[in-house]
């Protein structure tokens, strides 16, 4: 299955489950909600405490406080067959910069650079305006460690728009 189809299905599922964020590398093929049995495993196992108990009870990644490590031990935690190759990149989620960003209000803030291990922010400089941070899709993994340091929540991890 290429990468197109993989977004393609993904955007079509996220669309149908206003953008909930699984943990990392749930396999793209399965209905998550028809083989998650709701026990709770992986939200005890993880050492971020990132996985909460979502709608419906059924796990969801949130990046209000802290980011995901790939320690994978909700993976092992897992005793249903939700999880796939962990040698893969853990999803196809990235972070993104929305308008509210403060630097669109003349702040001078690089919160979000600071806490990228990756070097996926970076400040491209612009003629005459304050430079606005832009993300290379490639180098982010969508760790979420961006999120909770901005101040104005202006940073959403979620699957790329095109
Ligand atoms: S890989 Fe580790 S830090 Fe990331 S969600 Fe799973 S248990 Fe949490
Ligand atoms: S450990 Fe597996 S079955 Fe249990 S809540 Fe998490 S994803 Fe669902
Ligand atoms: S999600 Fe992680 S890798 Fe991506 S930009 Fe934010 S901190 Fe960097």
């Amino acid at each position: 299955m290429s990468n197109r189809v993989n977004l393609s299905r993904r955007n079509l599922f996220n669309r149908r489950t206003t953008h909930v964020n699984r943990p990392p590398w749930v396999k793209e093929d399965i209905e998550f909600t028809d083989l998650c049995s709701r026990c709770d495993k992986c939200i005890q196992a993880c050492e971020t405490q990132i996985i909460i108990k979502g709608s419906g009870g059924f796990p969801e990644i949130s990046f209000n406080s802290d980011e995901c490590t790939f320690c994978k031990q909700c993976v092992e935690a897992c005793p249903e067959p939700i999880f796939g190759n962990t040698n893969v990149r853990p999803w196809l989620i990235v972070a993104q910069v929305d308008e509210s960003c403060l630097v669109n209000q003349g702040v001078m803030c690089q919160s979000c650079k600071d806490a990228c291990d990756y070097g996926a922010i970076k400040f491209p400089p612009a003629l005459g305006k304050p430079a606005f941070p832009s993300i290379t899709i490639e180098d982010c993994t969508g760790c979420g460690a961006c999120v909770a340091p901005c101040p104005n929540d202006s940073i959403k991890i979620e699957m790329p728009k095109n």
